[in-house]
């Protein structure tokens, strides 16, 4: 699959890295001579961040190419994402040069923020191929994309816009009637507009106003949302209560409604004064590297409870390739997060253990001790385990975990997990991992179901075949290392 980037400037460049780090070949046309430097930049921090949101490893990333033609860089694409500054005639002049040359059957979408499609489609020589899809930076992490149709879109279209951004990770919120500034943007600027009023008022600095964001309904909203979260606060009486409580207020003057304070140079040199002042010891992309480094950490405890854009993550990580194997199971194969990596520079210690544990969970699903297995009241404890170290890992290398049934009788499992980094080539740590059996209402041990131990039997068959492997059996301290 191919994706044309017209337009590799903040917006742009994150779709790149979206669609590069999804498996898409990805073709740039953008006359700016230092856009691929800047996109260079972008890729950079999407490389480093977005595989960490998963547990599974992406695909391959595709082929990344830079055009001067736009003949070139639409040829064959699928999809192609207009990302130029936000003025209607330069979007109209650019669709144009687009579907001058682009196939009849890729969908162009814009990432306008505040165009209607109909808008963008008005004098388009085919007006139902362009339709709005509108993201939120960074594009690589963040899953959010409005697709606005117009009436004249055919729904055919609008579902595959929406089936293919879901493969490459993304949460489309289809927006049902076309509106200016669609519907998260109405929302960003309400809060803009109350924020540029205390400052210009002198109630607060931008420091101020960020804080009292960030330090309490910041956290509340990335995983209930607005209304979800005014459910909670209305107590145990629900949402009712709490409009009778605070409906009356939204007629009180509390907030500015539509005026918006007038952009003097007073006002622009107070706010980009006191933001210097918040923030100016740090780069732009040292603050962006801050960022996706929270961004990721909020990600992943979402990914736990599977709430807000942690469903995204499990959902589209499903859909990652397992990898085959040939002798024995691949249980792991992923990417080491920058998360993981320690003031050494190599993954921490702790974190072979967690890869190692992850191995044991999945070849546990193999054996059909899965969810609903563990929810009807089994399951194995690892009861022992040892680890060896034996090379450095870094961040970002792609770690591939074999598993080895050593043993299986009664109770007891006997696992050994070898782990490899550079396509399987070097062995960079082996795990060996004693489990028992457990009944998890008695909270003691006990036989696997017949289907379980069938199904370990077999593993066992098809390994016993295998050499020892080097270094099973070994105990801490032991000075020769064959
Ligand atoms: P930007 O200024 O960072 O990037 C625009 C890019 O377009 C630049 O690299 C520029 O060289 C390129 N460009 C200019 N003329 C061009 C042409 N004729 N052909 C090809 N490329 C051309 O702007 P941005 O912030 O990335 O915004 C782009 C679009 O994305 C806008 O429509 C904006 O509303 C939308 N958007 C922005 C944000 C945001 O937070 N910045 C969020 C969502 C959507």
């Amino acid at each position: 699959m191919k994706a044309t980037i017209v337009g590799g400037g903040v917006i742009g460049g994150g779709w790149v890295a979206r669609f590069l780090l999804n498996g898409w070949d990805v073709s740039v046309f953008d006359p700016d001579p230092d856009a691929a430097r800047k996109i260079g930049d972008v890729l950079a921090n999407a490389r480093r961040s977005l595989p960490s949101l998963y547990d599974r490893a992406l695909p391959p990333e595709g082929a990344l190419t830079f055009h001067e033609s736009m003949a070139d860089a639409v040829s064959g694409a699928n999809w192609i994402q207009e990302s130029v500054p936000e003025r209607l005639d330069l979007k109209h002049a650019i669709h144009k040069q687009i579907q001058e040359h682009a196939p009849h059957d890729a969908i162009l979408g814009s990432s306008t923020s505040g165009f209607k499609p109909s808008e963008l489609q008005d004098g388009a020589d085919r007006p139902a191929q362009v339709i709005v899809t509108h993201p939120f930076n960074p594009v690589y992490l963040l899953p959010l994309v409005e697709v606005v149709p117009s009436a004249l879109t055919p729904s055919a279209l609008t579902e595959r816009a929406r089936d293919i951004l879901i493969s490459i990770g993304m949460k489309p919120l289809i927006v049902r009637k076309e509106i200016d500034a669609h519907i998260a943007d109405r929302l960003l600027e309400a809060v803009w507009r109350e924020g540029l009023w205390l400052v210009s008022d002198g109630i607060a600095t931008t420091e101020e106003i960020d804080d009292s964001i960030r330090y309490g309904f910041g956290l509340r909203w990335a995983q209930m949302g607005l209304f979800e979260t005014y459910r909670v606060a209305g107590g145990e009486a629900g949402m009712k209560h709490f409009m009778a409580q605070f409906g009356p207020a939204l007629k009180w003057p509390w907030t500015k409604l539509m005026d918006v304070p007038e952009f003097t140079d007073e006002l622009v040199d107070l706010i980009a004064g006191q933001s210097d002042a918040q923030s100016g010891h740090m780069s732009i992309r040292e603050l962006e590297r801050l960022r996706d480094d929270n961004l990721v950490g909020m990600m992943r405890a979402l990914k736990k409870s599977g709430s807000g854009a942690g469903g995204t993550i499990n959902s589209h990580e499903a859909t990652l390739p397992t990898p085959d194997f040939v002798d024995l199971p691949v249980t792991v194969s992923r990417q080491v997060p920058q998360s993981w990596t320690d003031y050494n520079g190599h993954m921490n210690e702790a974190k072979y253990q967690e890869a190692s544990s992850q191995a044991t969970d999945r070849f546990m699903e193999m054996i059909g001790v899965d969810a609903t297995y563990v929810a009807s009241g089994g399951s194995y404890f690892t009861v022992e385990s040892h680890l060896r170290f034996l090379e450095e890992v870094k961040e970002g290398s792609v770690l591939k975990i074999t598993t080895q049934v050593l043993s299986a009788a009664g109770k007891k499992m006997h696992l050994f997990h070898r782990m490899y980094k550079d396509q399987g080539e070097t062995l960079v740590a082996t795990s060996e991992t004693l489990l028992l059996h457990m009944d998890l209402n008695a909270r003691k041990t006990s036989l696997p179901s017949r289907a379980v131990a069938d199904c370990l039997a077999a593993f066992v068959q098809s390994h016993s075949g295998m050499p020892p492997p080097e270094g099973a059996g070994r105990y801490v301290g032991q000075s020769d290392r064959s």
